[in-house]
């Protein structure tokens, strides 16, 4: 048995975090146990999908570097999905029903009214021949429900929340074609598992009772359901499920500096018992992936808790997979001296202005300006080719007794504009003998 998972979004918007840490779940699971992703688009609502989001999901998921074994999509399977359907209609497992939604809506609201709980009470598959061919009549079309199997139970042992068991009787047959021909998602989605031997589904925890409804599906169609996991779902850091988490997607992240592999390291791991980790490879999440790690309660996405496991991320990136995205000029050198400081790769720009300048004058005590004067003096005599944050220090120290703060602070102000930045040391080469020269000359 080949491990087959798949990460099933319905094209009608952008992923936003919660589908992102989904998917992500999906591809190390697979990827854990040398299976296969797959990707399926859940585009039966043609209304609803645009083929604009098919691309930014496909896009999302790439930028993750979650990349798809393979990729299907409903609205390609409409046929095959006619010829299930007709096996559960002449098995008796499927049934049309009239109701209109109003109606619906007022058998839910009398059996509430008695305190009772709002199941579909089976009316349609009561009716006659003659009173179907009535309803026809008038010209109301069907809907379609699927037959529940009171005498079947529900249990599975859930990958993630244990054992389930559900009563069927205290469930409503699920409505699983619109009176249009029109397919929700339910039935189509046991198809596609069945059909592309899905042995794992991962999906929230707000998909429980349709997998207890999906997995009679599976037996009505003479199959073995596939093992399901059913993750807590995120919640924002204030502990509630927070709408700014539903809008928040891979744009968002790209555009606060945000490197995918942060976004892995964090969404792979909040909500588990493993503790969120920089790491810029996966491989290491991937091997430690597992189910039995996963809490029942929501799992908190922080965003101050991503930005500072980014910026850990950031610090271990290699000159050869940021160069492209760095200004003109910046040598490995420079990344090296500069990454320590930054919170994300943009940053870079910000310290090579203080590089190549020309910088913003900094503030300067007056009683430092002697010192700075001095510096300008011995900076001219110092040897350069080696180490000449070191060599101008330890001569300033020897000639005029300051050392600490009171040597250094003055020193980066008047070199760099700034009272903090990188090290001088690896920064000082990299200004040069002339820009260094002008710029202690400037401040004295
Ligand atoms: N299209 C469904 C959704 O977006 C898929 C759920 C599933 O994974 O089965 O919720």
């Amino acid at each position: 048995m080949t491990v087959t998972t798949r990460f099933a979004p319905s094209p009608t918007g952008t992923l936003h975090v919660g589908n992102l840490r989904t998917a992500l779940h999906n591809w190390m699971f697979a990827r854990a146990h040398g299976g296969r992703f797959l990707l399926r688009i859940d585009d039966t609502d043609r209304a609803r999908s645009e083929e604009r989001h098919v691309e930014s999901i496909r896009a999302d998921l790439a930028w993750l570097g979650l990349v798809p074994d393979g990729e299907g999509r409903q609205s390609a399977r409409f046929d095959r999905y006619e010829a299930r359907f007709a096996e559960l209609v002449a098995a008796g497992r499927a049934y049309p029903a009239y109701e209109t939604a109003q109606e619906l809506d007022l058998k839910r609201k009398v059996l509430l009214g008695r305190g009772l709980p709002p199941v579909y009470d089976r009316a349609a598959l009561a009716l006659s021949d003659a009173e179907r061919a009535a309803f026809e009549a008038e010209g109301r079309a069907p809907h379609w429900r699927f037959r529940l199997d009171h005498d079947l139970p529900i249990e599975w042992d859930d990958l993630v929340r244990g054992p389930q068991r559900f009563e069927p009787k205290t469930m409503s047959d699920p409505v699983i074609r619109r009176a249009d021909g029109s397919w929700l998602y339910l039935f189509p989605s046991v198809v596609d598992d069945i059909d592309m031997a899905i042995t794992h589904v991962v999906r929230g925890e707000d998909h429980v009772s349709n997998t207890a409804t999906q997995l009679q599906m599976f037996a009505a169609l003479g199959s073995n359901p596939p093992a399901f996991a059913h993750e807590a779902l995120l919640v924002g850091n204030e502990g509630k499920l927070s709408k700014r988490l539903g809008s928040l997607g891979v744009d968002h992240f790209r555009q606060s500096g945000i490197e995918p592999q942060a976004l892995v390291a964090l969404l792979a791991r909040i909500g588990t018992s493993d503790p969120v980790e920089p790491h810029v490879d996966p491989a290491p999440l991937i091997a430690g992936f597992d189910f039995a790690r996963f809490g029942r309660a929501p799992a908190r996405f922080d965003e101050a808790e991503l930005a500072q496991l980014n910026a850990r991320i950031v610090h271990q990136l290699g000159f050869d997979a940021v160069a492209q995205r760095l200004p003109d000029g910046v040598t490995s050198e420079a990344w090296e001296a500069i990454r320590p400081n930054l919170a994300s790769i943009a940053e870079a720009a910000d310290w090579w202005r203080v590089v190549e300048g020309p910088i913003e004058p900094a503030d300067l005590s007056p009683e430092d300006r002697p010192f700075l004067a001095q510096a300008a003096e011995t900076a001219a005599q110092i040897d350069w080719s080696a180490d000449p944050w070191h060599a101008l220090t330890g001569a300033l120290k020897g000639a005029t007794g300051r050392k600490g703060k009171a040597l250094f602070l003055p020193l980066r102000l008047a070199l760099t504009g700034r009272e903090h930045g990188p090290d001088m040391a690896r920064l000082l080469p990299l200004i040069g003998r002339d820009a260094a020269l002008a710029r202690l000359q400037a401040a004295r």
